[in-house]
């Protein structure tokens, strides 16, 4: 089944872009992987082959990495933004949802060793799950709002996005000073501690607020 964006039931006839992503972007998830908080936000970018569907369930890849959850709050862009001021870039948001940026840990700290791009720990196919989106104007608040990922029952990772280090609309004006954004594209905004190694398997269930709960199998 290909994926498509949904938005509050419906399927979107929109195209599924690029993600742009954020490391680092909370500082207790920093210090737990021993990286230096940074003084400007780090991006990347997963292409669109790497956006799957989260609800239900989603594979991780099959080789001798550790897969690693990072929950994080996504935004679906409705407009075009390009060195969008912070109004811009807040007007141009559909919708939000929860993500995994699916993570080849060990593979990313070998690369990382030899000052290498991470890109193939982080941007493979299937390396997005997403859920569907929820309007825009539903979440009252989302640069306060409450995001939690339980693996197997248990309490994996819980943050708010006030914790962030840069919030979320001065985020999506940032990455539009970098990569032109376009209608469907989506914006990862970072995660919060906790991370860990994901295994086939295991019940994951994510929630952002008291809007959106989601449950997966990792295959
Ligand atoms: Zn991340």
């Amino acid at each position: 089944m290909s994926y498509q964006h949904i938005l509050d039931g419906k399927t979107l006839d929109l195209p599924v872009g690029k993600v742009v992503c954020v490391g680092r972007n909370y500082a207790e998830h920093a210090k737990e992987l021993n990286n230096p908080v940074p003084t400007s936000p780090i991006l990347f970018i997963k292409p669109s082959t790497a956006v799957v569907r989260l609800e239900g369930g989603f594979e991780i890849p099959q080789n001798q990495f550790e897969c690693h959850h990072e929950l994080e709050m996504s935004i679906l862009i409705g407009k075009p933004l390009k060195n969008a001021d912070v109004e811009t870039a807040k007007a141009a948001i559909l919708g939000y949802g929860i993500g995994l940026d699916l993570t080849l840990r060990d593979l990313q700290n070998k690369l990382k060793e030899k000052s290498h791009p991470w890109e193939v720990a982080k941007a493979f196919d299937g390396a997005c799950p997403l859920t569907a989106f929820v309007a825009a104007e539903k979440i009252s608040d989302p640069e306060r709002a409450d995001i939690a990922l339980s693996v197997n029952g248990n309490a994996r990772q819980q943050g708010n996005t006030s914790d962030m280090i840069t919030p979320v609309f001065a985020l999506i004006a940032f990455m539009s000073r970098h990569f032109t954004l376009l209608p469907g594209d989506v914006i990862m905004t970072g995660t919060p501690a906790g991370v860990a190694a994901l295994r086939a398997g295991d019940q994951v269930q994510v929630t952002l607020g008291s809007v959106l709960s989601c449950t997966a199998t990792v295959a």
